[in-house]
């Protein structure tokens, strides 16, 4: 520790120590350098700070340990869990798009196979005489609702991995908080626990998109990558394998109900929008 006396110049206190006890800023901040834009850039992407590699490594080694750990209070020693979602969020749309061994848009090319994909099945539907107009017109239309979905989950990944576990976070909470390891566990502590658990699930998905996996190869690996989200979960409660999985599974069915109520909603509201041109900006080649 500096036993040397400072001005803080920020708040102007004056202090001997590393930091400014008012506000915190460290003592060495000097004049402005290319060593100094250099650490602040890296500590963006939170490389300029050890608790990233901390935070990854024990995401790993003892997942739910961790996340104890983190709501008792070590909060210096992690990376903060939301921030840490959209680092890696952005990470992943960067590999996505090209950043991987291959180089190539790897989302380009699977909403071109999607959009090849929903055409087929629409020129289908269309050549299809055994059915009535009507059935014909909301079959074109789902599978239109379905690609623009496909297409906004796309884009917008961080958002939406964000109003999932909101809404898994909910029966979760109710099934867990009183569990054997923090028995008043409350719904801000489940969903900070949800984050960091999304955080070590995403980290796994991105390495079909950087190995270029095929997507339906990448589908089955992001698949069982979910399994995994039952360690830090019984870690975190301390219940037993046995319970922790039907717990999980209970809580898959309130959270299914819901996300497959908010779908049927989005289509019937795109299908009465779209009543006038039912086949709306998707061109049906003939
Ligand atoms: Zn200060």
């Amino acid at each position: 520790m500096s036993q040397e006396n400072h001005v803080c110049p920020t708040c102007g206190r004056e202090y001997t120590g590393n930091f400014c006890p008012q506000c915190g800023q460290s003592s060495k901040v000097g004049r402005y350098s290319f060593m100094n834009a250099f650490l602040l850039f890296i500590d963006v992407w939170g490389l300029g700070n050890r608790s990233m590699f901390r935070s990854i490594r024990d995401l790993f080694l003892r997942p739910g340990y961790m996340i104890r750990d983190y709501l008792r209070g070590m909060q210096m020693a992690y990376f903060p869990p939301f921030k840490m979602l959209f680092l890696i969020c952005a990470l992943s749309l960067l590999i996505e798009t090209g950043l991987n061994i291959k180089g190539i848009n790897r989302y380009q090319q699977y909403m071109e196979a999607e959009k090849e994909y929903t055409e087929k099945k629409q020129a289908e539907a269309m050549a299809d005489n055994t059915i009535s107009e009507t059935r014909r017109d909301i079959s074109i239309a789902t599978y239109k609702m379905l690609y623009t979905l496909e297409d906004k989950i796309r884009q917008n990944p961080q958002l939406m991995v964000l109003a999932y576990m909101l809404l898994f976070s909910g029966p979760l909470y109710i099934l867990f908080r009183h569990s054997p390891a923090i028995p008043d566990l409350r719904f801000s502590e489940c969903f900070v626990a949800v984050v960091y658990i999304a955080n070590m699930l995403l980290i796994c998905i991105i390495i079909p998109s950087l190995l270029c996996f095929s997507f339906k190869a990448e589908a089955i690996f992001d698949t069982l990558v979910m399994l995994l989200a039952i360690v830090p979960i019984k870690q975190l409660s301390g219940y037993s394998y046995p319970s922790t999985i039907w717990r999980i599974l209970l809580a898959f069915i309130p959270f299914a109900i819901i996300v497959l109520a908010i779908y049927l909603a989005i289509f019937i509201l795109s299908y009465i929008l779209a009543l006038p041109n039912p086949y709306g900006n998707i061109i049906i080649s003939q």
